[in-house]
Protein backbone atom coordinates (compact mmCIF):
# COMPACT_ATOMS: atom_id res chain seq x y z
CA UNK A 1 0.00 0.00 0.00
CA UNK A 2 1.36 3.61 -0.56
CA UNK A 3 1.97 6.17 2.40
CA UNK A 4 0.11 8.48 0.54
CA UNK A 5 -3.02 5.85 1.39
CA UNK A 6 -2.05 5.25 5.06
CA UNK A 7 -4.46 7.04 7.79
CA UNK A 8 -2.24 9.57 10.02
CA UNK A 9 -2.50 6.97 12.68
CA UNK A 10 -0.58 4.09 10.53
CA UNK A 11 1.53 6.41 9.43
CA UNK A 12 2.49 7.96 13.14
CA UNK A 13 2.71 4.17 13.87
CA UNK A 14 5.17 3.38 11.17
CA UNK A 15 7.11 6.18 11.89
CA UNK A 16 7.47 5.06 15.24
CA UNK A 17 8.85 1.53 14.15
CA UNK A 18 11.07 3.34 11.97
CA UNK A 19 12.77 5.33 13.95
CA UNK A 20 13.32 2.39 16.61
CA UNK A 21 15.34 0.61 13.28
CA UNK A 22 17.20 4.20 12.73
CA UNK A 23 18.25 4.13 16.68
CA UNK A 24 19.56 0.65 16.68
CA UNK A 25 21.64 1.34 13.67
CA UNK A 26 22.71 4.27 14.86
CA UNK A 27 24.47 2.76 18.02
CA UNK A 28 26.64 0.39 15.47
CA UNK A 29 28.42 3.72 14.92
CA UNK A 30 28.52 2.27 10.68
CA UNK A 31 30.46 4.38 8.61
CA UNK A 32 29.45 3.88 5.25
CA UNK A 33 30.56 5.78 1.67
CA UNK A 34 28.20 6.04 -1.19
CA UNK A 35 28.96 9.57 -2.34
CA UNK A 36 31.29 9.66 -5.43
CA UNK A 37 31.95 7.21 -8.21
CA UNK A 38 35.09 5.53 -7.01
CA UNK A 39 36.27 2.00 -8.02
CA UNK A 40 36.61 -0.60 -5.00
CA UNK A 41 39.77 -1.70 -4.41
CA UNK A 42 39.14 -5.10 -6.30
CA UNK A 43 38.66 -3.04 -9.40
CA UNK A 44 42.12 -1.49 -9.18
CA UNK A 45 43.49 -4.89 -8.48
CA UNK A 46 42.40 -5.34 -12.19
CA UNK A 47 45.23 -2.83 -13.15
CA UNK A 48 48.07 -3.57 -10.78
CA UNK A 49 50.26 -5.87 -13.25
CA UNK A 50 50.33 -2.49 -15.29
CA UNK A 51 52.69 -1.19 -13.23
CA UNK A 52 54.77 -4.31 -13.43
CA UNK A 53 55.25 -3.05 -17.39
CA UNK A 54 58.15 -0.53 -17.56
CA UNK A 55 61.08 -0.90 -15.02
CA UNK A 56 64.45 -0.18 -15.06
CA UNK A 57 65.16 -2.31 -18.24
CA UNK A 58 62.15 -1.61 -20.39
CA UNK A 59 62.58 -0.34 -23.62
CA UNK A 60 60.72 3.15 -23.10
CA UNK A 61 60.62 4.04 -27.03
CA UNK A 62 57.04 4.53 -28.78
CA UNK A 63 56.50 3.11 -32.25
CA UNK A 64 57.73 5.98 -33.39
CA UNK A 65 61.03 6.13 -31.75
CA UNK A 66 60.11 8.59 -29.31
CA UNK A 67 61.80 8.03 -25.86
CA UNK A 68 59.05 8.19 -23.19
CA UNK A 69 61.62 9.24 -21.06
CA UNK A 70 62.28 12.45 -22.40
CA UNK A 71 60.14 15.83 -22.94
CA UNK A 72 58.34 16.02 -26.38
CA UNK A 73 55.17 15.06 -28.22
CA UNK A 74 52.85 17.05 -27.03
CA UNK A 75 49.46 15.58 -28.20
CA UNK A 76 50.75 12.11 -26.67
CA UNK A 77 52.57 9.23 -28.63
CA UNK A 78 50.83 7.48 -31.61
CA UNK A 79 50.36 4.24 -29.88
CA UNK A 80 48.05 5.80 -27.32
CA UNK A 81 46.57 8.51 -29.77
CA UNK A 82 45.33 5.54 -31.99
CA UNK A 83 44.29 3.52 -28.44
CA UNK A 84 41.82 6.50 -27.16
CA UNK A 85 40.59 7.67 -30.70
CA UNK A 86 39.19 3.90 -30.93
CA UNK A 87 37.94 4.61 -27.13
CA UNK A 88 36.08 7.50 -28.92
CA UNK A 89 35.43 6.19 -32.62
CA UNK A 90 36.93 8.51 -34.23
CA UNK A 91 40.44 9.21 -36.00
CA UNK A 92 43.66 9.62 -34.56
CA UNK A 93 44.62 13.00 -36.09
CA UNK A 94 41.07 14.39 -34.06
CA UNK A 95 42.77 13.12 -30.66
CA UNK A 96 44.94 15.14 -28.15
CA UNK A 97 45.81 12.84 -25.12
CA UNK A 98 46.78 14.79 -22.24
CA UNK A 99 47.59 14.21 -18.61
CA UNK A 100 45.48 12.07 -16.22
CA UNK A 101 42.20 13.74 -16.02
CA UNK A 102 39.40 14.66 -18.71
CA UNK A 103 37.85 16.67 -15.86
CA UNK A 104 41.06 18.97 -16.05
CA UNK A 105 40.92 19.42 -20.22
CA UNK A 106 37.15 20.11 -19.86
CA UNK A 107 38.36 22.98 -17.37
CA UNK A 108 41.13 23.80 -19.55
CA UNK A 109 39.04 24.35 -22.88
CA UNK A 110 36.56 26.22 -21.04
CA UNK A 111 39.70 28.23 -19.61
CA UNK A 112 40.91 28.57 -23.13
CA UNK A 113 37.43 29.79 -24.17
CA UNK A 114 37.60 32.55 -21.74
CA UNK A 115 40.32 34.44 -22.69
CA UNK A 116 40.38 33.38 -26.41
CA UNK A 117 38.46 32.81 -29.25
CA UNK A 118 36.65 29.79 -30.28
CA UNK A 119 36.57 30.63 -33.41
CA UNK A 120 37.39 33.74 -36.04
CA UNK A 121 35.13 36.75 -35.62
CA UNK A 122 33.51 35.88 -32.06
CA UNK A 123 34.60 37.04 -28.65
CA UNK A 124 36.63 35.40 -26.23
CA UNK A 125 33.42 34.24 -23.36
CA UNK A 126 34.70 36.43 -20.81
CA UNK A 127 33.72 39.57 -22.90
CA UNK A 128 30.04 37.96 -23.11
CA UNK A 129 29.00 38.99 -19.49
CA UNK A 130 25.45 37.41 -19.75
CA UNK A 131 27.29 33.85 -21.02
CA UNK A 132 24.82 31.15 -20.61
CA UNK A 133 25.61 27.74 -20.57
CA UNK A 134 23.23 24.88 -20.86
CA UNK A 135 23.20 21.89 -18.56
CA UNK A 136 21.33 18.68 -18.79
CA UNK A 137 19.85 17.88 -15.20
CA UNK A 138 20.11 15.88 -13.20
CA UNK A 139 23.95 16.11 -14.09
CA UNK A 140 27.11 15.85 -12.64
CA UNK A 141 28.46 18.36 -10.13
CA UNK A 142 31.82 18.78 -11.77
CA UNK A 143 30.71 20.11 -14.87
CA UNK A 144 28.63 22.63 -12.96
CA UNK A 145 31.29 23.70 -10.72
CA UNK A 146 33.46 24.77 -13.56
CA UNK A 147 30.84 26.79 -15.31
CA UNK A 148 30.18 28.24 -12.21
CA UNK A 149 33.72 29.42 -11.66
CA UNK A 150 33.84 30.65 -15.09
CA UNK A 151 30.86 32.81 -14.56
CA UNK A 152 27.95 31.28 -16.78
CA UNK A 153 24.71 31.49 -16.05
CA UNK A 154 23.74 27.52 -15.94
CA UNK A 155 20.47 27.05 -17.80
CA UNK A 156 18.81 23.44 -16.45
CA UNK A 157 17.56 21.47 -19.43
CA UNK A 158 15.46 18.56 -17.86
CA UNK A 159 16.46 14.95 -19.08
CA UNK A 160 13.88 11.94 -19.92
CA UNK A 161 14.51 8.45 -20.60
CA UNK A 162 16.42 9.71 -24.26
CA UNK A 163 18.65 12.28 -22.71
CA UNK A 164 17.97 16.40 -22.90
CA UNK A 165 14.62 17.70 -23.97
CA UNK A 166 15.48 19.04 -27.26
CA UNK A 167 12.97 21.14 -28.39
CA UNK A 168 13.81 23.53 -24.93
CA UNK A 169 17.68 23.35 -26.22
CA UNK A 170 16.77 23.85 -30.06
CA UNK A 171 14.73 27.34 -28.26
CA UNK A 172 17.56 28.24 -25.61
CA UNK A 173 20.01 28.00 -28.60
CA UNK A 174 18.65 31.03 -30.11
CA UNK A 175 20.23 32.87 -27.90
CA UNK A 176 23.63 33.93 -28.87
CA UNK A 177 24.73 34.24 -25.14
CA UNK A 178 24.13 30.87 -24.90
CA UNK A 179 27.92 29.57 -25.51
CA UNK A 180 27.96 25.65 -25.18
CA UNK A 181 26.32 22.57 -23.64
CA UNK A 182 27.54 19.87 -21.11
CA UNK A 183 26.72 16.50 -22.27
CA UNK A 184 27.53 12.90 -20.61
CA UNK A 185 26.11 11.20 -23.35
CA UNK A 186 26.12 7.62 -22.34
CA UNK A 187 25.06 5.92 -18.68
CA UNK A 188 25.18 10.01 -18.05
CA UNK A 189 26.73 10.95 -14.75
CA UNK A 190 23.71 10.37 -12.85
CA UNK A 191 20.66 9.35 -14.34
CA UNK A 192 22.39 6.36 -16.13
CA UNK A 193 20.37 7.29 -19.38
CA UNK A 194 21.89 7.01 -22.85
CA UNK A 195 21.17 9.14 -25.34
CA UNK A 196 18.46 7.90 -28.12
CA UNK A 197 19.77 8.28 -32.31
CA UNK A 198 17.26 10.65 -32.12
CA UNK A 199 18.65 12.93 -29.34
CA UNK A 200 22.19 13.20 -30.38
CA UNK A 201 20.91 13.62 -34.24
CA UNK A 202 18.72 16.76 -32.97
CA UNK A 203 22.13 17.79 -30.94
CA UNK A 204 23.98 17.66 -34.21
CA UNK A 205 20.94 19.25 -36.07
CA UNK A 206 21.34 22.04 -33.94
CA UNK A 207 21.67 25.86 -35.26
CA UNK A 208 22.65 27.95 -32.72
CA UNK A 209 22.65 31.83 -32.70
CA UNK A 210 26.37 31.75 -31.30
CA UNK A 211 28.53 30.66 -33.91
CA UNK A 212 31.19 29.40 -30.90
CA UNK A 213 28.81 27.39 -29.12
CA UNK A 214 30.32 24.03 -28.22
CA UNK A 215 28.81 21.00 -27.09
CA UNK A 216 31.09 19.30 -23.81
CA UNK A 217 30.63 15.62 -25.08
CA UNK A 218 31.78 14.08 -21.92
CA UNK A 219 31.93 10.19 -23.00
CA UNK A 220 33.01 9.27 -19.29
CA UNK A 221 31.65 6.38 -19.61
CA UNK A 222 31.59 5.21 -23.33
CA UNK A 223 33.14 1.21 -22.91
CA UNK A 224 32.04 1.13 -19.04
CA UNK A 225 28.98 -1.67 -19.62
CA UNK A 226 27.71 -3.88 -16.78
CA UNK A 227 26.00 -6.45 -19.35
CA UNK A 228 26.22 -7.42 -23.42
CA UNK A 229 23.12 -6.57 -23.96
CA UNK A 230 24.68 -2.67 -23.39
CA UNK A 231 23.34 0.83 -24.85
CA UNK A 232 25.19 2.30 -28.46
CA UNK A 233 24.98 5.72 -28.98
CA UNK A 234 25.69 7.40 -31.88
CA UNK A 235 28.53 8.97 -32.95
CA UNK A 236 28.39 12.60 -32.48
CA UNK A 237 31.14 13.38 -34.92
CA UNK A 238 29.54 11.25 -38.04
CA UNK A 239 26.35 12.77 -36.96
CA UNK A 240 27.77 16.32 -37.41
CA UNK A 241 29.39 15.70 -40.16
CA UNK A 242 26.24 14.82 -41.98
CA UNK A 243 25.30 18.46 -40.64
CA UNK A 244 27.63 20.56 -41.48
CA UNK A 245 28.38 21.21 -37.60
CA UNK A 246 31.66 19.25 -37.08
CA UNK A 247 33.12 22.16 -35.24
CA UNK A 248 30.40 22.32 -32.28
CA UNK A 249 31.28 18.86 -30.67
CA UNK A 250 34.81 18.58 -28.26
CA UNK A 251 34.59 14.79 -26.71
CA UNK A 252 36.22 14.01 -23.67
CA UNK A 253 37.31 10.56 -22.01
CA UNK A 254 39.76 9.05 -19.97
CA UNK A 255 40.64 5.63 -18.37
CA UNK A 256 40.19 6.77 -14.93
CA UNK A 257 37.57 3.99 -14.33
CA UNK A 258 39.49 2.03 -16.32
CA UNK A 259 42.58 1.43 -15.38
CA UNK A 260 43.45 4.36 -12.07
CA UNK A 261 41.55 6.83 -11.64
CA UNK A 262 44.38 9.95 -10.77
CA UNK A 263 46.54 7.90 -12.62
CA UNK A 264 45.39 7.18 -15.83
CA UNK A 265 45.26 8.28 -19.25
CA UNK A 266 42.69 11.07 -20.70
CA UNK A 267 42.16 12.57 -24.33
CA UNK A 268 40.12 14.73 -26.21
CA UNK A 269 38.57 14.70 -29.60
CA UNK A 270 37.66 17.67 -32.04
CA UNK A 271 38.15 19.09 -35.54
CA UNK A 272 40.70 20.22 -37.04
CA UNK A 273 39.86 23.07 -36.27
CA UNK A 274 39.00 22.85 -32.72
CA UNK A 275 42.25 21.07 -32.18
CA UNK A 276 44.43 24.23 -33.88
CA UNK A 277 42.89 26.29 -31.59
CA UNK A 278 43.55 23.80 -28.37
CA UNK A 279 46.83 22.88 -28.99
CA UNK A 280 47.79 26.39 -29.88
CA UNK A 281 47.27 26.77 -26.07
CA UNK A 282 49.16 23.68 -24.91
CA UNK A 283 51.88 23.76 -26.79
CA UNK A 284 52.17 26.82 -23.88
CA UNK A 285 51.05 24.96 -21.39
CA UNK A 286 52.87 21.47 -21.50
CA UNK A 287 56.04 20.25 -23.38
CA UNK A 288 54.65 16.80 -23.25
CA UNK A 289 52.19 14.91 -20.91
CA UNK A 290 53.09 11.70 -19.22
CA UNK A 291 54.52 9.37 -21.71
CA UNK A 292 55.61 6.44 -19.95
CA UNK A 293 52.22 6.39 -18.37
CA UNK A 294 50.84 6.29 -22.09
CA UNK A 295 52.92 3.63 -22.73
CA UNK A 296 51.92 1.78 -19.90
CA UNK A 297 48.83 1.61 -20.93
CA UNK A 298 48.83 0.40 -24.36
CA UNK A 299 51.13 -2.47 -23.71
CA UNK A 300 49.06 -3.54 -20.99
CA UNK A 301 45.87 -3.31 -23.35
CA UNK A 302 47.19 -4.04 -26.43
CA UNK A 303 44.27 -2.42 -28.68
CA UNK A 304 40.59 -1.58 -28.12
CA UNK A 305 39.59 -4.69 -28.13
CA UNK A 306 41.77 -5.40 -25.10
CA UNK A 307 40.46 -2.87 -23.09
CA UNK A 308 37.03 -4.05 -23.70
CA UNK A 309 38.06 -7.64 -21.94
CA UNK A 310 39.28 -5.92 -19.25
CA UNK A 311 35.69 -3.86 -19.34
CA UNK A 312 33.92 -7.07 -18.65
CA UNK A 313 35.65 -7.63 -15.51
CA UNK A 314 34.81 -4.32 -14.35
CA UNK A 315 31.21 -5.61 -14.98
CA UNK A 316 31.78 -8.54 -12.91
CA UNK A 317 32.91 -6.95 -9.75
CA UNK A 318 30.19 -3.61 -10.41
CA UNK A 319 26.99 -5.62 -11.80
CA UNK A 320 26.33 -7.70 -7.99
CA UNK A 321 26.28 -4.44 -6.74
CA UNK A 322 24.02 -2.61 -9.07
CA UNK A 323 21.72 -5.56 -8.40
CA UNK A 324 22.12 -4.93 -4.25
CA UNK A 325 20.75 -1.48 -4.59
CA UNK A 326 18.26 -2.05 -7.02
CA UNK A 327 17.20 -5.10 -5.07
CA UNK A 328 17.07 -3.19 -1.70
CA UNK A 329 14.75 -0.04 -3.71
CA UNK A 330 13.00 -2.85 -4.92
CA UNK A 331 11.88 -4.76 -1.87
CA UNK A 332 11.84 -2.02 0.36
CA UNK A 333 10.26 0.68 -1.34
CA UNK A 334 8.25 0.09 -4.73
CA UNK A 335 5.34 -0.53 -3.41
CA UNK A 336 5.25 2.58 -0.87
CA UNK A 337 4.90 5.26 -3.71
CA UNK A 338 7.45 7.43 -2.73
CA UNK A 339 10.05 6.56 -4.65
CA UNK A 340 11.51 6.14 -8.58
CA UNK A 341 14.94 5.27 -10.07
CA UNK A 342 16.61 4.05 -12.74
CA UNK A 343 17.76 0.63 -14.17
CA UNK A 344 20.83 1.57 -16.00
CA UNK A 345 22.71 -0.98 -18.12
CA UNK A 346 26.07 0.64 -17.18
CA UNK A 347 28.19 3.50 -15.47
CA UNK A 348 28.28 4.67 -11.76
CA UNK A 349 25.27 5.27 -10.50
CA UNK A 350 21.79 4.68 -9.61
CA UNK A 351 19.78 7.98 -9.62
CA UNK A 352 16.84 8.05 -6.96
CA UNK A 353 13.71 10.27 -7.00
CA UNK A 354 12.57 10.36 -3.63
CA UNK A 355 9.57 12.12 -2.75
CA UNK A 356 9.44 15.54 -3.27
CA UNK A 357 10.33 17.91 -1.00
CA UNK A 358 12.90 15.40 1.28
CA UNK A 359 16.09 14.57 -0.60
CA UNK A 360 17.94 16.84 1.81
CA UNK A 361 16.03 15.00 4.71
CA UNK A 362 17.35 11.56 3.30
CA UNK A 363 20.69 12.26 3.10
CA UNK A 364 20.65 14.21 6.51
CA UNK A 365 18.87 10.98 8.47
CA UNK A 366 21.28 8.83 6.24
CA UNK A 367 24.22 11.37 7.42
CA UNK A 368 22.98 10.77 11.51
CA UNK A 369 23.71 7.25 10.65
CA UNK A 370 26.67 6.71 9.30
CA UNK A 371 25.93 6.99 5.56
CA UNK A 372 27.62 9.42 3.51
CA UNK A 373 25.69 10.28 0.24
CA UNK A 374 26.34 12.65 -2.33
CA UNK A 375 24.98 16.60 -1.28
CA UNK A 376 21.04 16.27 -2.39
CA UNK A 377 20.82 18.94 -4.78
CA UNK A 378 24.31 18.43 -6.16
CA UNK A 379 23.02 17.15 -9.41
CA UNK A 380 21.96 20.25 -10.35
CA UNK A 381 23.47 24.00 -11.03
CA UNK A 382 24.18 26.08 -8.05
CA UNK A 383 22.85 23.06 -5.94
CA UNK A 384 19.55 23.82 -6.55
CA UNK A 385 17.25 20.71 -7.09
CA UNK A 386 13.69 22.60 -7.75
CA UNK A 387 11.72 19.09 -6.27
CA UNK A 388 14.29 18.62 -3.92
CA UNK A 389 13.89 14.98 -4.79
CA UNK A 390 17.29 13.72 -6.46
CA UNK A 391 19.68 11.41 -5.09
CA UNK A 392 22.59 9.74 -6.53
CA UNK A 393 23.88 6.53 -5.28
CA UNK A 394 27.10 5.50 -6.18
CA UNK A 395 27.75 1.79 -5.33
CA UNK A 396 31.12 0.63 -6.59
CA UNK A 397 33.30 1.36 -3.96
CA UNK A 398 31.68 -0.30 -0.70
CA UNK A 399 32.35 -4.39 0.10
CA UNK A 400 28.66 -5.81 -1.26
CA UNK A 401 27.78 -6.88 2.88
CA UNK A 402 28.63 -2.72 3.54
CA UNK A 403 26.32 -1.79 0.29
CA UNK A 404 23.29 -4.00 1.78
CA UNK A 405 23.98 -2.51 4.98
CA UNK A 406 24.09 1.09 3.74
CA UNK A 407 21.14 0.39 1.37
CA UNK A 408 18.91 -0.46 4.46
CA UNK A 409 19.33 2.31 5.97
CA UNK A 410 18.71 4.19 3.08
CA UNK A 411 15.43 2.72 2.43
CA UNK A 412 14.76 3.30 6.28
CA UNK A 413 15.63 7.18 5.72
CA UNK A 414 13.62 7.95 2.66
CA UNK A 415 10.19 6.40 4.53
CA UNK A 416 10.77 7.99 7.66
CA UNK A 417 11.72 11.68 5.58
CA UNK A 418 8.71 10.79 3.26
CA UNK A 419 6.31 9.54 6.26
CA UNK A 420 7.43 13.51 8.08
CA UNK A 421 6.54 15.09 4.98
CA UNK A 422 3.43 13.10 4.83
CA UNK A 423 2.33 14.25 8.12
CA UNK A 424 3.73 17.50 7.52
N1 LIG B 1 33.12 13.15 -16.30
C1 LIG B 1 32.19 12.43 -15.65
C2 LIG B 1 30.82 12.37 -16.21
C3 LIG B 1 32.50 11.77 -14.46
O1 LIG B 1 31.55 11.08 -13.84
C4 LIG B 1 33.80 11.88 -13.95
C5 LIG B 1 34.14 11.23 -12.65
N2 LIG B 1 34.59 9.97 -12.85
C6 LIG B 1 34.75 12.62 -14.66
C7 LIG B 1 34.38 13.25 -15.82
C8 LIG B 1 36.15 12.79 -14.16
O2 LIG B 1 37.00 12.14 -15.01
P1 LIG B 1 38.58 12.27 -14.89
O3 LIG B 1 39.02 11.38 -13.79
O4 LIG B 1 39.07 11.80 -16.23
O5 LIG B 1 38.91 13.69 -14.65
Amino acid sequence: MKYQDYSREQRDAELSTLWEGINKIKEKNIKLNMARGVPSPDQLDLSRKMLDILTSESDCHAEDGTDCCNYGVMDGIPECKKLMADVMGVTPDMVMVGGNSSLNMMFDTIALFMTHPVTGGTPAWSLVPDRKFLCPVPGYDRHFGVTEYFGFQMIPVPMDENGPDMELVEELVKDPTVKGMWCVPKYSNPSGISYSDEVVRRIAALQPAAADFRVMWDNAYCIHDLTDDHDEILNIFEECEKTGNIDMPIEFCSTSKITFPGSGVAAMAASANNMAVIKGKYKLQNIGYDKLNMLRHVRFFGDIEGMKAHMKKHAEILRPRFEIVLNKLGENLDELGIIRYNRPRGGYFVCVDVLDGTAKRVVELCKEAGVNLTGAGATYPYGNDPHDSNIRIAPSFPSLEDLASAMDIFCLCARIAALEKLNA
